[in-house]
């Protein structure tokens, strides 16, 4: 399950299907399958030996029958599903808002008597609209942005975007608002078909981790022990300037080119001693195995 602002197709299909995760993950799957296997027959052979009644002997093979991994736990691939954040757009000096159909409305008044307003409401300021040359049309300018939060709560919105009604021509379920854009709902969480796994492709990518772990393990060494910008880190580390700027800007900019993230000069002191100049701080591990593999490490 992952989140993405925009999905494309043909592009992001492809783009995954070559992504390492389809390996590493369906790797990780494969290796827990393994290592359940092993330990679960390591300790049948253990209570073998150990446990003398019939009885206790046929309650453990029981349990380890349940829990042993079936040659139906192969796995076959990655199934993916995208939770669709929306692009961003510029909301204030420092500010960027999430354009997701399921935290922004539009709302139109439609009754302008009494103090409680009444509204309609949108969730697309584009919609398509076959009239158009363009194969599209936009909310009028009566209508008017709202956070879904402040105005009446995700749990409702949710619900009426979901609302469906009935079509009076063809009697099909439609959504209830702008049904010319479909289910609007669905076209937030995609699922698209499966990745299959291949072996040799897994193999190779192993052997390309490990190879390029170590000598990062190696060149970590090198650096920590003798800290000089440029000598080790050019060594090692060499810089992939393709990278600096985009999709991102680099947390490093600062560090390779002695100026902060939006382009003014930083002290000397910040490529010399990253960590002492007060703007770089080391990483947290933020996940429990990786944790536990720091510090087996140390
Ligand atoms: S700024 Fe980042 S991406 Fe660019 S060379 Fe430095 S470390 Fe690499």
């Amino acid at each position: 399950m992952k989140t993405m602002a925009s999905y494309y197709q043909e592009r992001t299909d492809r783009t995954f299907n070559l992504s390492l995760q389809t390996i590493t993950e369906v790797w990780a799957a494969q290796e827990y399958f393994r290592r359940v296997g092993k330990m679960l027959n390591q300790f049948g052979s253990y209570a073998n030996k150990k446990v003398t009644l019939n009885d206790k002997r046929l309650q453990l093979q029981k349990f380890i029958d349940k829990y042993m991994p079936k040659p139906s736990d192969r796995i076959f691939g990655t199934r993916h599903c995208f939770l669709i954040k929306g692009g961003k757009a510029k909301g204030g000096e420092d500010e960027w808002m999430s354009q997701s159909p399921l935290v922004r409305g539009y709302r139109m008044p439609t009754d302008y008597t009494g103090t409680d307003k009444q509204y309609a409401y949108a969730h697309s300021a584009k919609y398509p609209n076959s009239g158009n040359k363009s194969g599209f049309g936009r909310l009028g300018n009566k209508w008017e942005p709202f956070n879904v939060w402040e105005e009446m709560g995700v749990r409702k919105w949710i619900s009426m975007l979901a609302s469906k009604v009935v079509d009076h021509e063809t009697h099909e379920e439609i959504p209830e608002i702008q049904p010319e854009c479909g289910d609007i709902l669905k076209q937030q969480v995609v699922t698209p078909p499966e990745t299959f796994a291949k072996q040799e492709e897994i193999g190779s990518t192993l052997v390309q981790i490990t190879k390029q772990e170590v000598e990062l393990k190696y060149a970590y060494r090198e650096c920590v022990n003798d800290y000089t910008y440029g000598k080790d880190l050019d060594r090692f580390f060499p810089q992939h300037r393709h990278s600096c700027l985009f999709p991102t800007t680099c947390e490093f900019l600062p560090i390779c080119y002695g100026q902060d993230w939006k382009g003014d000069p930083v002290p000397t002191q910040v490529r010399e001693d990253p960590i002492g100049s007060g703007l770089f701080t080391w990483r947290v591990a933020h996940h429990e195995q990786e944790r536990k593999a720091l510090n087996a490490d140390n």
